[in-house]
C-alpha cells in the first residue's frame, strides 16, 4: 500500500522525526488563519505518483494571498478539482539529501540508501551509498557513518548516521517495503527535516495495523481504480489495466510479469495484469475470464492470451471450464492458450489431451509459452522477433 505524502509524514511524526508544519485541505477548503503567519508556503497535490515537482504539482508562494492562484494551477494540471492538497510551511533548505530504506528483495534484508544530492534530480546522482542493515545489530550507527563519511562532511555524516539508523527500525515496526525521504532537508539552522515522504507498506501485513489508518491514501487508491479494476476486485482478484493490445489472463504476479515481458519481446503489449488478492477465493479463473471478455471487446484489443500453470488442481476441470467459456458466446477477439501442467494435475487429462481438446474447438494451444507468444504475434501481424 502506497501512502500519500500527508500520511507518510504522519507516520514519520509518530516516530519522532521532524516534518514541516502543514495542513491537509480537502476540495474547496481554504487555508486556516494560522497559515497566514507562515513566512513562505508550499502547496502540494496529494496524489500517489511521484515526480510532482517536475509536473507542476508542487508550488511555492510568498504568502497565503497567492493561495487561490496556486491551487488553480495545480488543479488545472491534474484536471481534477477534487484532489486534496497539502499546504505546508516552506522549510529554508541549506542542503537537500536523499535517504531511503527499502527491502532488498534479492538478499532478503533491509538496505539503507544515501545520496548527497536530494530533490528532483536524485536519479542523476552518481554517488549512491548502499548499506546493508541488520536491524538491532550492534555498531549500526558506526557502519552507516563509515559509508556516509564518504559522501558528506564528517559532522553532517555523524548526524545523518544517527538519523538514518532510526529508519530501519521504523520500517520494521511499520512493515514497510520502502521508506524514502527526498528531500531530507538540512535547514539553515542545522536541523534535519523530512520535506517529502514516499512510504510503501507491505499489504500482506495489513492485519497488523489499524484498518482506519491512512484514510487519505485509501481514498486516493480507490479513486485511481478504473471501473473494471473495481469489478475485478469485487470478483476476488486484482486487475491492473495497462496500455496495450493483448488481454493477458494469468494467475500470480510472477507468471503475469514473465508473460508481459515475453509479449513485449515479441512487439506486443499486455493490456491487463492479473494477480491474486489477499484473502480471496483460491480459484477465480471463471471471474478472470469474465473480465477478460469485457476487456477484449474494446476496439484497440487484438487478441486474448491465456496462460496457466497447474500442478495440484485438475487440468481436466480447468480445460472444461475454459471450453465452456469459449463456447458460451462468440469471443470478441482470437484466443491463444498456453498451458504448463504436471504432477497431480494431469491424473485424468494429459497436457497433450488438453491441447487436442482446444484444437478441436479451433483454439491454438501450446505447452511452450514462447511458442504461444510467437503464434500470437504472427496472427495479429507483428513480425515476431527472436
Ligand atoms: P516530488 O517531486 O513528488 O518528489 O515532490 P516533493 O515533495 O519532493 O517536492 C518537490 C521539490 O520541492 C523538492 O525536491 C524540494 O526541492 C522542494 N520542496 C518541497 N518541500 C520543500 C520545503 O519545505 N522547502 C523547500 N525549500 N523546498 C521544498
Ligand atoms: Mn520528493
Amino acid at each position: 500500500m502506497r501512502l500519500a505524502e500527508y500520511d507518510g509524514k504522519a507516520l514519520l511524526r509518530r516516530h519522532g522525526l521532524a516534518v514541516p508544519r502543514g495542513v491537509l485541505l480537502r476540495a474547496g477548503e481554504d487555508p486556516p488563519g494560522a497559515a497566514a503567519d507562515w513566512p513562505r508556503l508550499f502547496l502540494k497535490a496529494q496524489v500517489l505518483e511521484g515526480g510532482r515537482g517536475k509536473s507542476g504539482l508542487v508550488r511555492r508562494s510568498q504568502n497565503t494571498s497567492e493561495f487561490r492562484e496556486m491551487r488553480r494551477l495545480i488543479l488545472a494540471t491534474l484536471d481534477d478539482a477534487d484532489t486534496p492538497l497539502l499546504l505546508e510551511e516552506a522549510v529554508p533548505i541549506a542542503r537537500e539529501i536523499f535517504v531511503a530504506v527499502r527491502v532488498d528483495g534479492t538478499r532478503q534484508r533491509l538496505e539503507l540508501l544515501f545520496a548527497p544530492e536530494g530533490g528532483e534530480n536524485v536519479e542523476q546522482s552518481k554517488k549512491l551509498a548502499r548499506v546493508p542493515i541488520e536491524v538491532g545489530a550492534p555498531g549500526i550507527i558506526e557502519e552507516i557513518f563509515r559509508n556516509a563519511a564518504k559522501l558528506f562532511p564528517r559532522e553532517l555524516a555523524a548526524r545523518l548516521a544517527r538519523y538514518a539508523a532510526r529508519l530501519p527500525e521504523i520500517a520494521r515496526q511499520e512493515d514497510l517495503q520502502l521508506l524514502e525521504i527526498n528531500p531530507l532537508a538540512l535547514t539553515k539552522d542545522g536541523r534535519l527535516v523530512a520535506c517529502d515522504a514516499k512510504v510503501v507498506r507491505d499489504a500482506a501485513a495489513d492485519f497488523r495495523h489499524d484498518p482506519e489508518d491512512f484514510a487519505l491514501s485509501r481514498m486516493l487508491a480507490e479513486r485511481a481504480m478504473t471501473a473494471l479494476e473495481r469489478t475485478a476486485r469485487d470478483l476476488g482478484f486484482q486487475l491492473v489495466e495497462t496500455d496495450g493490445d493483448v488481454v493477458l489472463v494469468t494467475s500470480g504476479a510472477g507468471l503475469a510479469m514473465l508473460m508481459m515481458d515475453l509479449l513485449a519481446d515479441h512487439g506486443l503489449r499486455a493490456a491487463s495484469f492479473m494477480d491474486n488478492l489477499q484473502d480471496a477465493p483460491d480459484e477465480t479463473m471463471n471471474e478472470r475470464l469474465k473480465v477478460a471478455r469485457m476487456l477484449a471487446a474494446r476496439p484497440n484489443i487484438k487478441a486474448i492470451v491465456f496462460q496457466t500453470v497447474i500442478a495440484s488442481r485438475s487440468l481436466a476441470d480447468r480445460i472444461d471450464a475454459l471450453a465452456a467459456w469459449i463456447t458460451a458466446e462468440q469471443l470478441p477477439k482470437p484466443l491463444f492458450v498456453g498451458l504448463a501442467a504436471g504432477h497431480a494435475a494431469t491424473r485424468t487429462m494429459t497436457a497433450e489431451a488438453a491441447i487436442g481438446k482446444l484444437h478441436a474447438l479451433g483454439i491454438p494451444a501450446f505447452t511452450d509459452p514462447v511458442a504461444l507468444v510467437r503464434a500470437t504475434a504472427q496472427a495479429v501481424g507483428v513480425p515476431g522477433r527472436r
